[in-house]
């Protein structure tokens, strides 16, 4: 199994407009500026692929999909499982079909998720007359629980995100993968268990945040799943992947766009 990192921002991305144009002083370990000459602080809307099986899945159609798609030469997308309907994590799906041109594309997720994306591209799935080629061919599927992948099975972790409804992480074998959550619930917890490579939601190192970990919750939750290996992602400009790598355990590290980890 192969595990590429697309994104590790927060909603915002960094650098973000709002450090850039608008302030630069709020951009307190100067990340932002840092990141216009280090790729490793330059952190597109959160997503990922796994490859196994021969097969391509993606976690989540981020905002910087485009982007992230030229970046990566990813040549083709088999299925994709979305962790939640916010708009950092459903921005891209219009450029999606440039992988639906042959078959059409399963998306699975949550209720919530799956009537979110229905209601935000409407014009996806309640087409004018006049159809042309400008329309992804997308197949909704809501998943309540584990189901089978490409010979994968894959689980669906639920977490709390605010108030949100119908978040997921998602566990595929070995690999769990969870970009936004302020909590794993206990009763969640063991579905957890025996994870060896986990990617986790680490906002900032400091000030706690209503929706999402900060860094010490996140190092906190790591240790206890027992994970071999933590990779932290969705993160803004407060992560400095150099100075606070002081802050990890030796099993864990800062992720950053384009990290390949095999599995
Ligand atoms: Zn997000
Ligand atoms: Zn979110």
């Amino acid at each position: 199994m192969k595990l590429t990192f697309l994104g590790t921002g927060t909603s915002h991305g960094v650098p973000s407009i709002d450090c850039m144009i608008h302030d630069h002083a709020r951009c307190r370990k100067n990340v932002c500026r840092e990141a216009l000459r280090d790729p490793l602080h330059n952190r597109t809307r959160c997503s990922a692929t796994v490859e196994y099986n021969g097969r391509c899945v993606l976690i989540d159609v981020s905002s910087d999909f485009r982007r992230q798609m030229l970046r990566e030469q990813v040549k083709k997308i088999d299925a994709v499982l979305i962790t939640h309907c916010h708009a950092d994590h459903i921005g891209g799906i219009p450029d999606i079909r440039s992988y639906t041109r042959d078959a059409s594309l399963p998306f699975y997720g949550s209720a919530e998720s799956m009537d979110r994306i229905r209601r935000s591209y409407e014009y996806v799935f309640d087409p004018p007359e006049m159809r042309g080629g400008g329309i992804p061919d997308i197949e909704l599927h809501q998943v309540e629980g584990p189901f089978e992948l490409f010979g994968c099975r894959v689980t669906p972790v639920p977490v709390e995100h605010g108030s949100l409804r119908g978040a997921f992480g998602y566990r595929l074998g070995d690999l769990a993968y969870i970009p936004d959550a302020k909590q794993v619930p206990d009763a969640a917890r063991g579905l957890l268990a025996g994870v060896r490579c986990l990617v986790l939601d680490a906002l900032r190192d400091e000030r706690p945040h209503s929706t999402h970990l900060i860094l010490p919750e996140s190092i906190a939750l790591a240790r206890d799943t027992g994970a071999d290996q933590t990779y932290f992602t969705h993160m803004c400009h407060d992560i400095h992947y150099r100075l606070d790598s002081a802050l990890l355990d030796t099993n864990m590290s800062f992720a950053h766009d384009g990290l390949v980890v095999q599995l």
